[in-house]
């Protein structure tokens, strides 16, 4: 007997034939004498409608009603499940963040989840049922409902996992498993068998949506065992993500990110003397603005144009701090944002052990005539900005330019 969490995202449970189907999944693994946790998102669009909605009513919406209103997606699809087993002769209970003992801190919209206190779960678990717990969601010390980010119901998976130490975590989506890139952009992306917990956790950050970063860091931590897998697909054994040290059969690039959700802010004219990153960074730090990316280059007059990148929704922010608080300040000639980039990057563990991988790179986007307008690296991936228009082109060239087609 195994204890197994499955989360079900969006479009696994967008109609009630769907949530019928993961019943019957559930029945299945039931029937084995495994006990069940299963985490649901709401259905496939109505996250979306529902920050529509608020919009409609507040241009900027508060954060903390927005989660009010944002969670009772989740709430709708836990009832529904819950019914869909009990119709077949499953006992089940369904629970809210709240009710699942999920405790986060205050940040409505972005929550972090810092407690689970599983005791009601897994009394319920050792009496006969299966329980269905609302991923997404969370209360904070207060009793207010917050909610963990988009995507979240993956980091309310892992985490339930690890809090109630279960033997694995499944979970299940539209793609049978994680493939060396996005396969809606590259049809002839691959399917991995495994993955690195540091890979899984790079394609995540450098913006592969199929898993939500923070589920990969709880699956590190903990040491979870996670496997991504289709929920329309009978059989298959999806990606396995792994904590094994390198192997020899391990490929040098293991994928391809891709990301659109940063935009470019650009400081012109600055004199260059100590000072100036903090001068330009610290009031955008202050503001709780991350930066991913920076860059500075030194021109013939001594000046220097300092660039970064943030997220977009937080660029206008961004310009704004900048203009008011550090443009006359530093006596900057000019600020300009550009939110038409996207950043693409490689990721593998194997390119430690292996040169000239950035410049295969580099010739590659150069062959297609792509202009490179940042680059980071690190040990286990290169990462460029380059102008929006071109990032599925980049994509694919770099996909078939380090042969991860499927063969
Ligand atoms: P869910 O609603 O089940 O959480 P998501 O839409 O969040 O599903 O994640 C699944 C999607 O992630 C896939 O449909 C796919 O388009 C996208 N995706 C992005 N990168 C990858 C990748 N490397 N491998 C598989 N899917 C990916
Ligand atoms: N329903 C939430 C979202 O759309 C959480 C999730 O699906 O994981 O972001
Ligand atoms: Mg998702």
């Amino acid at each position: 007997m195994a204890l197994i969490v499955q989360k079900y995202g969006g479009t696994s449970v967008s109609n009630p034939d769907r949530i019928r189907n993961i019943a019957r999944r559930v029945g299945l693994y039931k029937a084995q004498g495994h006990q069940i946790v299963v985490v649901v998102s709401a259905m496939s669009g109505e996250t979306n409608r529902l920050i529509s909605l608020a919009k409609e009513i507040m241009e900027e919406p508060d954060p903390r009603e927005l989660d009010v209103m944002v969670s009772t997606g989740e709430q709708v699809t836990i009832g529904m499940t819950a019914m869909a087993l009990m119709q077949l002769g499953i006992k089940a209970k369904s629970y809210t963040g709240r009710q699942a003992g999920i405790l986060t801190n205050a940040a409505y919209t972005k929550a972090r989840i810092l407690d689970i206190d599983s005791a009601r779960i897994h009394a319920d678990l050792d009496a006969g049922y299966v329980v269905v717990v609302a991923g997404f969601q969370g209360v904070d010390e207060k009793g207010d409902i917050t909610t963990l980010g988009r995507g979240g119901s993956d980091t309310t998976g892992v985490a339930l996992a690890a809090a109630l130490k279960a033997d694995e975590c499944q979970i299940y989506t539209d793609v049978d498993g994680i493939y060396t890139t996005d396969p809606r952009v590259v049809p002839e992306a691959r399917r991995l068998k495994s993955i690195t917990f540091e890979e899984m956790l790079e394609m995540a950050s450098q913006g592969s949506k199929v898993l939500q970063i923070r589920s990969v860091e709880f699956a590190g931590k903990y040491k979870v065992k996670l496997r991504v897998l289709s929920s329309f697909e009978e059989e298959g054994e999806g990606t396995l993500i792994t904590f094994e040290e390198e192997n020899m059969e391990q490929p040098i690039i293991s994928g391809i990110a891709f990301n659109r959700d940063e935009a470019k802010v650009t400081v012109l004219g600055v004199p260059d003397r100590p000072g100036i990153a903090y001068q330009i960074l610290g009031p955008i730090a202050d503001a709780n603005i991350d930066v991913d990316m920076i860059i500075q280059n030194v021109s013939a007059d001594g000046t220097t144009d300092f660039t970064f990148t943030v997220h977009k929704n937080e660029l206008g922010k961004a310009l704004s701090i900048l203009k008011d608080k550090v443009q006359g300040h530093i006596s900057a000639r000019e600020i300009v944002g550009d939110d038409k980039i996207a950043k693409v990057s490689v990721v593998g563990v194997g390119m430690r052990s292996h040169v000239g991988i950035a410049s295969q790179m580099f010739r590659t986007l150069a062959e297609e005539g792509i202009n490179i307008q940042m680059i980071s690296t690190s040990e286990i991936k290169i990462s460029v900005v380059v102008d929006e228009k071109y990032m599925e082109l980049a994509v694919r060239v770099l996909h078939k330019a380090f042969e991860l087609e499927e063969e």
